[in-house]
């Protein structure tokens, strides 16, 4: 017997919409969580694009309109933002039955469903390195490095970033609202920033980047209402043309 639930169970658990003639089906309709908002949007008669194939051997899942597809471990992965193997791990532990994790082999293993997808990739990737890794163990392993390269430039971003608001909270008096985006941001990302942030902040000898933030910030306290303006134009033109630069590259 499967360990796994039923799909249709796990559909109606999570709340999605059914159309109730097809329950006890081989085909039970539900509409999709990921395109019913838009497929469904102005009409009167509801779609339901979902297909949800219950039958032991099966517990699959297909949207007509979309082509989201898969099986009821992925559905759940999905539905909660959570990695496929994190799902399996949790079902498995609800059984009882032991999950010894093998050790991550490369740190990038470490990083979320959401994480993968904050520096722009497919969250599936994890599981496709690790079959690579059985084909070309080299190139593999200088992909996973690639990855999490990307990852520590985006941390290193998110903490300057981070950093800057630290300043501006403190130089407006502002503190305690800085420090609740940041806690925001930390959990956004599954990284906590405050600690790096106040490293940066009690070094004796901080990076050059962050002694030029406090400098900027240090000026910017000290605009007038009308010259705050102006520097505040400016910064929206920077963040515009880089945006442009970005999507022109991607
Ligand atoms: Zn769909």
């Amino acid at each position: 017997m499967s360990i796994l639930p039923n799909i249709v169970h796990v559909a109606l658990e999570k709340g999605l919409t059914v159309d109730e003639k097809t329950l006890g089906k081989d085909e039970v309709r539900f509409i999709c969580p990921w395109c019913g908002d838009e497929t469904n949007k102005g009409r009167r008669r509801r779609k339901y694009h979902l297909s949800l194939n219950p039958n032991p051997g099966k517990n699959i899942y297909k949207c007509w309109y979309c082509h989201e597809n898969g099986g009821v471990v992925d559905f759940i992965a999905k539905l909660e933002g959570r990695t496929a193997e994190d799902v399996l791990d949790g079902i498995k532990k609800e059984k009882g039955i032991s999950t010894k994790k093998r050790p991550p082999r490369h740190p990038f293993e470490t990083l979320s469903y959401n994480q993968l997808k904050l520096i722009g990739y497919d969250p599936d990737i994890r599981g496709r390195m690790i079959e690579f890794r059985k084909v070309d163990p080299y190139l593999a392993r200088k992909k996973c490095d690639e990855i999490w390269e990307d990852w520590q430039a985006f941390q290193e971003q998110e903490k300057r970033k981070a950093f800057k608001r630290l300043l501006a909270g403190i130089k407006t008096g502002k503190y305690a609202a800085a420090i609740h985006d940041i806690e925001e941001r930390s959990r956004d990302i599954g990284h906590d920033l405050l600690p790096d942030v106040f490293h940066i902040y009690g070094q004796p000898n901080p990076p050059e980047w962050s002694v030029a933030a406090r400098q900027l910030v240090d000026r910017i306290a000290n605009l007038t209402p009308s010259e705050t303006k102006a520097v505040l134009d400016v910064f929206k033109e920077i963040a515009i043309s880089v945006e442009e630069r970005t999507q022109k590259k991607a």
